[in-house]
């Protein structure tokens, strides 16, 4: 099966597209419905009476219905957001309603900053505690860990399923067993996971989960929150405006239930219609498929890697869809400019992850080649040739020895 043919922006065919874990391409079928709000109804919803507006509020319910399905919750659960930052900064400005000086919240230092810094700021003005949970030899975050950490003050614990630089996979279902029998709220960052891998939120008992659409062939702008309806129900929307309220008076104001409440002002309709595309397109082509394609041609590139002197990988083990790396002595900005100019396109810098870039891996910045089902051992090669040639591209200018 040849998925390439289904991602228009790969009839460029000499471009090696490394960097998925940014955001994952879109397939035709999703631009297409895209365009079918646009072309065929470009209305509101949710306040209109006639045709076009019913239909339109009709397919935005039905895709809320499918994306609850997809994580096996229940559609009031699934509150539309605008990314995953905008659910992680969700969770962290609600739960801080409920936190006081001395609580403590345990996260870790390989956080992406959306998952960090919202948790930061609540800290800095409430006066809670935020704990980081100590990794193992592998900067892996296991149960363990997360064990030694909490203490009788432990209120949230606030986690990446999956690393965005290591793609090292967190224990999750493990971690809310533990915190739940504490009652701690357990809070998942599943930007990366989701794309990957089926997300069952029931199996996994999480209170709440936060994803972009963006990183799963959906559209940008779109991210959904999920988060227990017996938490959304205590809990007061951050944001208002709009059709999330019953009544308002000059003096007082009713809210709708959840997740209405949360979802202050219009919606993103497009990209709404383009979620459930993205969702179609990937129960037709099936996570078993799209984590063994990814994972054997991550395998495959970093087995050709790991015998090359002079590249450093700062996540070898096995069960991961990136690579994390730099050429021994080139600042990965250097390195991935040059990559850029032979059309591979992988990623340079911190990714959004500096605390683990300055404090665990004590470098100020890496590569990161990430892989996903429509990469085919083609790229992998060019990937691999041209790494090479850009290698000894640096030794010739004398860069590295
Ligand atoms: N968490 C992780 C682990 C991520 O990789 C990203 C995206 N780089 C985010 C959160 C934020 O997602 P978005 O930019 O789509 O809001």
């Amino acid at each position: 099966m040849d998925y390439r043919l289904d991602f228009p922006v790969l009839n460029d065919k000499d471009m090696v597209y490394l960097d998925s874990a940014a955001s994952s391409l879109k397939p035709k079928c999703v631009v297409d419905a895209i365009s079918d709000y646009y072309l065929n109804y470009s209305v509101n919803i949710e306040r209109g009476v006639y045709k076009k507006a019913l239909d339109a509020t009709n397919i935005v319910k039905e895709t809320r219905i499918k994306i609850a399905k997809f994580i096996n919750a229940s559609e009031k659960e699934v509150i539309y957001t605008r990314g995953c930052t905008d659910s992680l900064n969700f969770v962290a400005l609600s739960l801080k309603q409920m936190l006081k000086e001395g609580d403590e919240v345990i996260t870790s230092p390989i956080e992406h900053h959306s998952n960090f810094l919202p948790w930061l700021k609540a800290s800095q003005e409430i006066g809670f505690k935020i704990k980081f949970v100590e990794l193992n030899e592998y900067n892996e975050i296991t149960l363990e860990n997360v064990e030694k950490a909490i203490t009788k003050n432990t209120k949230v614990i606030a986690l990446t399923h999956v690393s965005n630089v290591l793609g090292y996979k967190t224990p999750v279902k493990d971690i809310c067993k533990v915190a739940h029998e504490k009652g701690i709220i357990v809070s998942i960052d599943g930007a990366q996971a989701i794309p990957h891998e089926s997300i069952d939120v029931k199996d996994l008992d999480v209170d709440f989960y936060s994803f972009s659409f963006h990183k799963m062939c959906g559209p940008t702008g779109l991210g959904i929150l999920y988060g227990k309806k017996e938490l959304l129900d205590k809990i007061e929307p951050p944001e208002l405006g709009g059709e999330m309220n019953d009544e308002v008076s000059l003096t007082s104001v009713t809210y709708k239930e959840a997740p209405y409440k949360f979802e202050a002002g219009t919606l993103p309709i497009a990209e709404i219609f383009g979620a459930g595309a993205a969702i179609d397109y990937l129960n037709k082509v099936g996570y078993e498929n799209i984590h063994n394609i990814t994972i054997s041609l991550r395998n495959m590139a970093l087995n050709e890697m790991k015998k090359m002197d002079d590249v450093e990988i700062y996540n070898d083990k096995e069960d991961s869809s990136v690579i994390s790396f730099n050429i021994k002595g080139v600042h990965s900005h250097d390195a991935v400019m040059a990559l850029a100019e032979k059309n591979i396109c992988i990623r340079a810098g911190h990714h959004c992850a500096e605390p683990l870039h300055m404090e665990v891996l004590k470098i100020p910045a890496s590569l990161r080649a990430s892989f996903y089902f429509y990469n085919t051992e083609e790229d992998v090669k060019r990937f691999i040739k041209e790494l090479k040639d850009v290698i000894s591209f640096f030794k010739e200018v004398g860069l590295i020895g």
